[in-house]
């Protein structure tokens, strides 16, 4: 996860780390180079720009120059930095009622499906929930087939209609037999399209309308770098969403998701997959990932 980027922060820093002094021309040279890093990483050009000004003003700000080990400073200053660039704390799921309902978004391809069953089971596994999975794809018989094998695998019940063209209802009624069965949580996994659609987002709307989730997580694969944060962007304008899913953060993607999602949607990410199975999956802690990409 992130080789690439954190050898090329690291060649950056090389210069300032472990000298004792360092000038003014040393730090604004070693931005440009982070800048680069950042950019080839596939953070967008903007958030790069505001997070090397940010860090070099507040080198300078904060006696960089003048302390002792300056390198080590900065090396905090990129830490702290990062961390907030990604959000600062860790974004929890609120559970406010019950059932909680929980609306999944996403491309195609992005990992909903995966995503769903892994979220079921970290919260019956490690939140002490019982959830309850409704297929909510009315196009894809295939992708109930994939909910329901999931479902077994994990011991957790699904609900799908087979017979109904109508996804508001169908998470109408997974919400209601939820509600019988005694299941606290209610995780839809809506259908996706391979790209935008206007009439995957007036769906998904009515989904939303209709049943008020209380959380909206969007998935996004995070190999597919800028494009996620386009596709991000116009999901939260539509949806809202609550939060963000990163998946594939086991491939070699370059990280620009990661950084960039944030402060471009101003919502958390809060889960990250690193891999097929069902327990791959994270929760989001910016400083962890900080630290990780830092080295
Ligand atoms: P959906 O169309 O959005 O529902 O996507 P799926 O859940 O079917 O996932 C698409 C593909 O990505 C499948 O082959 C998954 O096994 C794979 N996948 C999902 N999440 C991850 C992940 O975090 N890491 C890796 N390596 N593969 C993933």
């Amino acid at each position: 996860m992130f080789e690439n980027l954190s050898d090329k922060l690291d060649r950056a820093f090389k210069v300032l780390k472990g000298q004792g002094t360092i000038t003014e021309i040393n730090v604004a040279e070693t931005m440009k180079e982070i800048r680069k890093a950042l950019l080839d990483a596939d953070v967008n050009y903007k958030t790069a720009k505001a997070f090397t000004d940010d860090v070099r003003q507040k080198a300078l700000g904060n006696n960089v120059l003048t302390s002792i080990s300056p390198g080590q400073l900065l090396t905090k200053l990129m830490n702290d930095e990062l961390t907030s660039l990604m959000g600062g704390t860790t974004a929890d799921l609120n559970f406010p009622a019950t059932p909680t309902v929980i609306l999944i978004a996403g491309l195609n391809g992005a990992g909903k499906t995966t995503f769903t069953g892994k979220l079921a089971n970290y919260l019956k596994t490690q939140r002490n929930k019982k959830p309850l999975l409704v297929a909510d794809d009315i196009y894809r018989p295939a992708a109930i087939d994939q909910l329901e094998v999931l479902g077994q695998q994990i011991g957790i019940p699904v609900y799908a209609n087979r017979e109904s063209k109508d996804p508001v209802a169908i998470a109408r009624e997974g919400i209601a037999q939820a509600k019988q069965n005694g299941q606290n949580v209610v995780i839809i996994d809506t259908a996706g399209r391979l790209a935008i659609d206007e009439a995957m987002m007036v769906e998904i709307e009515q989904v939303k309308d209709a049943v008020k989730p209380h959380e909206i997580l969007f998935v996004v694969d995070s190999m597919t770098g800028q494009d996620a944060v386009n596709t991000a962007k116009v999901f939260n304008d539509r949806l809202d969403f609550t939060g963000v899913v990163l998946t594939k953060l086991d491939g070699d993607t370059r990280g620009g998701a990661a950084l960039s999602i944030k402060s471009v949607v101003n919502k958390p990410i809060k889960f990250i997959g690193t891999g097929e199975k069902m327990e791959a999956l994270d929760v989001f802690h910016p400083d962890r990932m900080a630290s990780r990409i830092l080295g």
